[in-house]
């Protein structure tokens, strides 16, 4: 089957997909339940062997990214033998935003970014300044405003530098719940619902290695790898060993790369915080991160003032995590699936 097979054009579709291929390579499935009703799961498939060791893959953390995310699950699933694995543990995860990924969201239906959600407490919600300065321009009230946005974005690139800007409006907000890159005033569903099998079914594991897989960030059609600073500078190079690729710190003052509060990475972390943890950042580039901005602001003032337009911004959106260019659909689907092959054949 070729990659470009692998995506699918629906939530519904990637997720019966998934289930399917998982149960026939013998994975044991779980949904959790974000929202019964609505038919919205996060969809984990696991694989027990004997050993402490654990390995994740997640995908679908920013919804509309798990178009080219699940397609990588699904790949992988053909392709993979599951004696590879020898006595570790398999676990993936399928689609943690499935609100998104079905309407074509980067946030989940209460406008949070789950991968700025896992904050280890929400009493005294971690402060961004520089975000209010930019509050106007990233999350205008008016549909004249979205007008001139290059325009807009070059006045604040001359007022400020290129990594200021990207770190105060990607590292996370707590202070607009509408606004773009919002991370919540509480655990999200999603992130308690995650937390909890962990907690049930995962917690004896004592190393663990994982890759959260997601498209935006670099260099067009390139794949890169990203660790949080709090990874020590051995951990960095056990990284860069184990999938046989530079990693890059994710801190502020770089071009392709900021800090981010309250990942998922981070609230896994702090799980197995005791335990031999290390868990990366896969980024399939895209266009660019002015253009990602447009269309995030675009969509998301849809989706709070003008909600019949929704769906064209939301399909804009779409084109700019995961581009209808066949040759940068197959070069994520691989990338993505050797990265976890060769996680799988280091460890296994
Ligand atoms: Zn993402």
């Amino acid at each position: 089957m070729g990659e470009l097979a692998y995506y699918a054009s629906t939530y519904e579709e990637a997720r019966a997909q998934f289930r399917q291929r998982a149960t026939d390579r013998g994975g044991i499935l779980t949904a959790l339940s974000v929202n019964q009703q609505q038919g919205l799961f996060i969809d984990t498939a696991l694989w027990q062997g004997s050993s402490d060791t654990l390995l994740i893959h997640v995908s679908g953390v920013h919804g509309v990214e798990a178009y080219p995310g699940s397609a990588v699950q699904c790949a992988f699933l053909d392709q993979w033998n599951p004696n590879q694995l020898g006595d570790c543990s398999l676990l993936l995860i399928h689609c943690v935003n499935p609100f998104g990924m079905r309407y074509l969201r980067r946030w989940n239906a209460h406008n949070v970014d789950l991968n700025r959600n896992f904050l280890d407490q929400f009493a005294e919600l971690p402060a961004n300044p520089m975000y209010s300065k930019l509050n106007d321009f990233l999350n205008p009230k008016q549909e004249r405003q979205l007008n001139g946005f290059t325009w807009q974005a070059l006045r604040k690139l001359l007022r400020y530098r290129f990594s200021a800007l990207q770190q105060a409006i990607a590292q996370g907000q707590y202070s607009n719940p509408e606004g773009l890159f919002y991370g919540g005033n509480q655990l999200s569903t999603e992130a308690s619902l995650l937390l909890e099998f962990f907690r049930q079914h995962l917690s004896h594991y004592t190393r663990i290695r994982g890759i959260d897989f997601h498209t935006g960030l670099g260099k067009f059609g390139q794949s890169s790898f990203y660790l949080e600073p709090d990874f020590s500078f051995t951990q960095h190079q056990q990284a860069e060993s184990l999938l046989n690729t530079s990693a890059i710190y994710g801190e502020p003052g770089k071009r392709q790369s900021y800090r981010i509060q309250g990942s998922l990475i981070a609230g896994l972390k702090r799980f197995y915080h005791s335990q031999d943890f290390l868990m990366l950042t896969q980024e399939i580039g895209t266009i660019g991160p002015i253009r990602i901005l447009q269309a995030l602001r675009e969509e998301n003032y849809c989706y709070y003032h003008k909600i019949n337009s929704q769906p064209q911004t939301a399909q804009r959106l779409k084109q700019v995590f995961c581009l209808d260019e066949p040759e940068w659909k197959e070069t994520a689907v691989r990338a993505g699936v050797q990265s976890l092959l060769r996680l799988i054949e280091t460890v296994g």
